[in-house]
């Protein structure tokens, strides 16, 4: 189950950090959710699955390695993923 921070502004333009309640996970995906999102929000009740990928090994190398290509990939990630952006 997980919880959340909100941000509460009062009417004296103050904000104030409130946590919001629990909310349990998607019985379809199992999603993490927020307070009051609803059955729907994430899989459509179960309607909708995503297909399962896997991660290539040079991929996975360059997330957790700490070669010379690796610290250039962590580097540039921002740039690699603006190329790759639609
Ligand atoms: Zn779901």
């Amino acid at each position: 189950m997980s919880g959340g921070l909100s941000a509460r502004y009062l009417a004296s333009g103050e904000s104030r950090y409130v946590v919001l309640p629990k909310a349990p996970r998607c019985v379809y995906c199992k999603a993490y959710k927020f307070y009051r999102e609803t059955v729907n929000f994430c899989c459509s009740a179960g309607a909708v699955s995503l297909a399962e990928t896997v991660l290539p090994e040079y991929l996975v190398g360059l997330l957790i390695g700490r070669d010379a290509d690796s610290r250039e990939f962590h580097d540039m990630i921002r740039t690699h993923k603006n190329h790759f952006a639609l």
